[in-house]
């Protein structure tokens, strides 16, 4: 989608600290991090958010959260644990409209989240 942001970044057209890519996936660090650990991972095609999710997004799904382990496991947090986050319109604070996953560790978390 022309004017969305996370598809200019997975078109390259907006540079990103990348931390993982293939054909249907990126992962880039956050720029405004808030966690020591803070990478978002993305679908390369647009999807707005869980609401727009499909049967057919399934396997993209399963492979989105393969990597958020991976990178997890790379960043030596896995054992300790982390979190992973995706807002949903307004009311969550979603301020990207393209599906992102916040993987964020290396911190203890509180619970509720705000
Ligand atoms: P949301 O608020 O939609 O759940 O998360 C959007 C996230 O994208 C925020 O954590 C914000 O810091 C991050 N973000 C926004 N613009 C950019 C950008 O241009 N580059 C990177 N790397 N992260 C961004
Ligand atoms: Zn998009």
């Amino acid at each position: 989608m022309e004017d969305c942001l996370f598809c200019r970044i997975a078109a390259g057209e907006i540079p990103s600290r990348k931390a993982y890519e293939d054909e249907t996936v990126l992962a880039f660090y956050d720029i405004s991090p808030a966690a020591p650990v803070h990478i978002l991972v993305i679908p390369k095609k647009h999807i707005q958010s869980v609401n727009n999710l499909t049967e057919q997004d399934g396997e993209l799904l399963g492979h989105m959260f393969e990597i958020v382990a991976r990178l997890a496991r790379e960043a030596g947090i896995a054992d300790d644990g982390y979190r992973v986050v995706t807002n949903i319109g307004q009311a969550a604070g979603q301020s990207v409209p393209h599906l992102h996953l916040h993987l964020l560790g290396g911190r203890d978390m509180t619970w509720p989240p705000g």
